[in-house]
This record gives C-alpha cells, sequence and structure tokens, in this order.
C-alpha cells in the first residue's frame, strides 16, 4: 500500500478537502495513519510543506491462515499489509477439527516468533478453508480439511488463541487477495477461479467480495454442465467440479496408467497422471484435456452471467498447463456471448497457497479496520 495526498483523498472519495482534513487527523492521533513528505528532499519555498499519507506499518500486526488439503500456511501481516512473517506445516487428511485447531495454534506461534512478537500482539486472525464457509457466522458446513461437519470455526480457534477470529471461504480469500495485492487493485469486477483439491470461485463485483445472500454464493465448482453426469463430492451428479478436480482426474487415472487397483491416493496418482502425459502418453493427455474442456465451458459460464473484466485462474492445480492449453482457452471463447467482441482477459497466477494466506491476512486487517475505525471496510465481518 503506498501514499496518498488529501487533496486525490478528496478527489477519490466525492467528499470536501475539509472533512478529509478531519477524518485524517483523527486517524494521525489515533496511530493508523502518518505523514510523509510528498516529494521526499524537496524543500518547499514557503508556508507548510506538501505531505501524503501512509497507512502507518506498526499500528497493527494479523495473522492470515490457509487450511488446504496439501499444506497449511500462515503469514503475520503488518497493518499496511506488508508479510512480516510466514510458516507453513504438511496437511493431515481429514483430521478432527481439534487437531487442526492444534495446527492453526502452532502456526500463529511460527509466524509470531519469527515476526519478534507475542501471540497477544496480533489485533486478529483470519482463517481461510475450503468448502462450504458461512463467513457472517464463522461455522464451515463442509470442507474436505476437517473429520467432522458443522465445525463452528471461528469460535473454537478464538477460544484456543485468545484472539478475534474471522473465517471465509479459501476462493473468497484468493478474490481478496488479489483485491488488495494483486490485478484486481485497479478493477472493480473480476472474478478468480481456484482449482486445488476442488474447484472454487471468488467474485468481486464494485470493488468488494460477493458472497450471497446465505455466504454460499459462486460456488462454480457446484454449478450443473451434465443432467444425470458424474457423482460428486456434495452429493449431486453433474457438477463441473466432478470433471475437473483430483477426484474427478483420478478416476480416470487408473485406466490410463494401466493400474488394477485403489493403492495410489488422488494426488499421487494425478501427479503420475501427469508426468505420464508430459512423456507423451496419449490416453493421460486425454484425460487432462477432457478436464480442460469441461473447465472452458464453466469459464464461459462464469463471463456470460456476471462479465467480469478479467478472469484470473489460481491455484495449485493450474500448473497442469494441459487445462489452460491454448486450444482450451480457445474454446471459452466459442461459447460466449456472439455480441461480444471479445473474450474478457484471463491470467493464470501461480501464487498458491500464500495467496490465501494473504487473503485471510487482508480479511484480518480488513476486521481491525472496521472494528477501530469503523466501516464497513471490505473483508469485515457482516
Ligand atoms: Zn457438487
Amino acid at each position: 500500500m503506498g501514499e496518498v495526498s488529501r487533496g486525490q483523498l478528496a478527489r477519490e472519495l466525492g467528499v470536501s478537502p475539509a472533512s478529509v482534513t478531519t477524518q485524517t487527523s483523527e486517524l494521525i492521533e489515533q496511530g493508523y495513519l502518518t505523514e510523509v513528505p510528498l516529494v521526499p528532499g524537496a524543500e518547499p519555498l514557503r508556508g507548510r510543506p506538501p505531505v501524503a499519507l501512509r497507512v502507518a506499518a506498526g499500528a497493527h500486526a494479523v495473522a492470515g491462515v490457509k487450511f488446504s488439503m496439501r499444506k497449511h500456511v500462515a503469514v503475520a501481516l503488518d497493518f499496511a499489509g506488508n508479510q512480516i512473517a510466514e510458516a507453513c506445516e504438511p496437511a493431515r487428511d481429514r483430521a478432527p477439527p481439534g487437531d487442526q485447531i492444534e495446527v492453526l495454534a502452532r502456526l500463529i506461534g511460527s509466524v509470531c516468533a519469527e515476526a519478534g512478537i507475542g501471540p497477544g500482539d496480533l489485533a486478529q486472525v483470519g482463517i481461510g478453508v475450503p468448502g462450504f464457509v458461512d463467513h457472517a457466522s464463522g461455522r464451515v458446513h463442509w470442507s474436505p480439511v476437517f473429520g467432522a461437519r458443522d465445525v463452528d470455526l471461528a469460535q473454537a480457534a478464538s477460544a484456543r488463541l485468545g484472539l478475534p477470529v474471522i473465517v471465509d471461504n479459501d476462493a473468497n480469500l484468493a478474490a481478496l487477495a488479489e483485491l488488495w495485492f494483486g490485478s484486481g487493485r485497479t478493477l472493480s469486477d473480476f472474478a478468480v477461479v481456484t482449482l486445488e483439491h476442488g474447484l472454487g470461485m471468488g467474485l468481486v463485483l464494485n470493488h468488494r467480495v460477493f458472497r450471497g445472500a446465505l455466504g454460499l454464493g459462486v460456488e462454480l465448482g457446484h454449478t450443473k454442465v451434465e443432467l444425470d453426469g458424474a457423482l460428486c463430492r456434495c452429493g449431486q451428479r453433474g457438477c463441473l467440479e466432478a470433471y475437473v478436480a483430483d477426484y474427478a482426474l483420478a478416476r480416470e487415472a487408473h485406466v490410463a496408467l494401466d493400474l488394477a487397483g485403489g493403492s495410489v491416493g488422488g494426488a499421487d496418482l494425478v501427479e503420475r497422471l501427469y508426468a505420464e502425459a508430459k512423456a507423451g502418453n496419449a490416453v493421460a493427455q486425454s484425460i487432462f484435456r477432457r478436464a480442460g474442456r469441461y473447465l472452458a465451458l464453466g469459464l464461459a459460464n462464469v463471463i456470460n452471467v456476471f462479465d467480469p473484466e478479467l478472469l484470473i485462474l489460481s491455484g495449485e492445480r493450474m500448473r497442469y498447463d494441459y487445462l489452460h492449453a491454448q486450444e482450451t482457452i480457445a474454446e471459452v471463447g466459442g461459447s460466449v456471448l456472439p455480441a461480444r467482441a471479445t473474450p474478457p482477459r484471463i491470467e493464470v497466477h501461480a501464487w498458491g497457497d500464500l495467496l490465501g494466506a494473504h487473503g485471510a491476512g487482508a480479511l484480518a486487517l480488513g476486521a481491525v479496520t472496521d472494528r477501530r475505525i469503523g466501516g464497513p471496510f471490505e473483508g469485515a465481518a457482516a
């Protein structure tokens, strides 16, 4: 985050310069903003030197944690959003919620030690998990990282850490990270499609993350692409995720790799399938290409429904380049409205797990800002 003059702030917010002066002097007094010279080293000929405002990085520190099926990643951010520490731990499949809370406590301990602060110095913790998450209440209806349903994650984590905790779906946090730190900073409407163990999506409309009435919005992975199609983890049939996620690829990989039984786990199997495809195995290549075509169908649907300026493909599995090969992306163009001259820009971002952790950190910063200064700011709890 950079610097901004009072005049620019007034223009961008559409308020009077006098009101900006009143508001910002309060924030300077409270230690949230500092004044810096607008042109470093420049001496004014007369009068007060021109100054810009900058967020006081030391005002607060927060932590952001992303849980996933492969590894759990945590970052500590200062109040200006700069990363001051990072830690990670390998994931254990479907661990009970109590075990995952202990993982969380260890990760928080690690980032605080690296940042040279105590856990009690954190103003807020943000957590991102895959699955169905009620952001407003902090409850996780279902997530592949927990061996239980309906987990009151925010409450349990807050009780263990003694800190305020805020929770969101990991794809929403990928979108929030792009909004705060990435390509989304200058855009009002964009979508982030994440492909990891499952297929997720975060949607920013008018500079804010859209979550829907129940916080269950934009579950792109569970939009239907086939009637009576493949069985999805959600229990329904024909979901897009059931054609592009790890477990969908693993289902067919046994044939391509000429394996007899289910001796190899899903993620390992998909890694082997990808290695085979790269080595020229035509059946393995066809499995990825088919998944890529389904993904293209999903992306075209997103474009036709929301008309975003930019579509970002993100997440660990996007390194399977067959999924976003040129011919696959070209298929998106064939399924969007003919009235469009061209499809929107599509970018592949390989931030990986760190992106989600930064998004969780941004969520935490938003909550602190909302609570201490008054909001609502993006990311703050409803
Ligand atoms: Zn589904």
